[in-house]
């Protein structure tokens, strides 16, 4: 048996929704995205939301509108995709990595609290494989200091927590619809906020820092001019991708029942095994399945599994110990601990809402072999 690690859900009747683009004038950003903003409103129950080319170009646009620059100080968590701290980088202010609670792997505001200086103008909280941050927390710890909190939704479109959902206790959520991700159109984010003003702002900086979109160039066969109101990034989607969207969000929520219906058979087999999972309450969005086994096994376990056709991946090991990292501020292993040992243990088992129970079952069972096997190696 060969088990895909992800497959896209996106089948004939998406195509012919990109045929009806295809029919349109514009095929850059107009009706079909302002279509999915306001499906997105409606999901999330905020006020605005904007579409942007990948989550990165979000995220970046998101911040040139806090005018976060040099001299600025960010607070990431070290366990998170590397994008996180590279759009604080990229706009010359410093990543100030922050290490995650040992059992949710998520960050916690007392950690925050520890981190804040003078400097620090923003969070970045990561919802990691599609659990929710406690966000009414630490909002409102931040927002009486003037700190700006942005959640990173990659993993969590889904997901929900008390009733909270991402994006109500925020400055701004940011969704990726990157390949892999739960709701897909290959590249593709979004950023919803309930703040009015940081949304007109993130509509500029999403668009060169224009005061006017192509569409809204020319409306009613009549040329307008524009003006350039700020410097920006390109980071708006265009309605080829966008229209790949109506039909997951609609459908998103029975996804996510065989999601969590997968999730919870892999915890219930993975039961008497050697490993450890990430500790999750409310509804996770159930983004990934990752799972840690002894550091020393770790690349001889995916190794095995690979042999044995099963694909797997490794989400993440921890950022401040990556070559670029540990190049230019120094970071050692023993600086963000908890990040270090479980991104040197962990790895990705296959995880998609269509997967079979078989394809599941073959995957813990090689799983088991793998870990035998590789402690048999190891002399463990
Ligand atoms: C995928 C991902 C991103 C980046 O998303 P892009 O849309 O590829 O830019 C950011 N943060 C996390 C946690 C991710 O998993």
């Amino acid at each position: 048996m060969k088990v895909p690690f992800y497959i896209h859900n996106l089948n004939d009747s998406d195509s012919s929704q990109v045929a009806e683009v295809l029919k349109t004038p514009f095929l850059t950003s107009g009706a079909i995205g302002k279509g999915v903003e306001q499906q997105l409103c409606e999901y999330f129950q905020v006020r605005n939301s904007l579409l942007t080319n990948s989550w990165t170009n979000g995220a970046i646009a998101t911040l040139l509108a806090m005018d976060i620059g040099p001299g600025d100080e960010v607070i990431v968590p070290a366990q998170t995709f590397i994008a996180t701290a590279n759009v604080v980088e990229l706009l010359g202010a410093t990543p100030v990595f922050v290490d995650v609670n040992p059992t949710t792997l998520l960050l916690d505001l007392e950690a925050i609290k520890g981190a804040i200086t003078n400097k620090t103008r923003a969070v970045i909280a990561v919802h990691l494989y599609g659990e929710l941050c406690d966000t009414p927390a630490i909002y409102s710890y931040l927002k009486s200091r003037s700190i700006r909190f942005i959640e990173d939704a990659a993993h969590c479109f889904e997901g929900e927590k008390d009733g909270v959902k991402p994006g109500m206790h925020s400055d701004a959520a940011i969704f990726s619809f990157y390949a892999t991700k739960n709701v897909t159109c290959g590249e593709g984010g979004a950023v919803i906020t309930n703040d009015d003003n940081l949304a007109e702002t993130i509509r500029q900086t999403r668009l060169h820092g224009m005061s006017a979109s192509a569409s809204e160039r020319f409306t009613n066969n009549k040329y307008n001019h524009w003006t350039m109101k700020r410097l920006g990034v390109k980071a708006n989607l265009p309605d080829l991708l966008a229209s790949l969207l109506p039909r997951q969000i609609e459908q998103i929520d029975s996804w996510l029942e065989k999601r969590t219906y997968l999730a919870n058979r892999y915890r219930e087999l993975l039961v008497n095994i050697p490993v450890r999972l990430q500790k999750t309450s409310g509804r996770s969005a159930e983004h990934l399945f990752p799972i840690w086994v002894q550091p020393n096994l770790r690349d001889s376990v995916i190794r095995i599994l690979n042999d044995k056709n099963v694909q797997v991946a490794v989400n993440y090991r921890s950022v401040p110990t990556l070559d670029y990292y540990v190049e230019k501020y120094g970071y050692t292993k023993e600086d963000f601990p908890v990040s270090y040992e479980w991104g040197q243990g962990t790895l990705s088992l296959p995880f998609f809402p269509t997967m079979s129970t078989e394809q599941q079952d073959y995957v813990v069972r090689s799983l088991i072999e793998a870990i035998n096997e590789a402690s048999i190696s190891e002399g463990i």
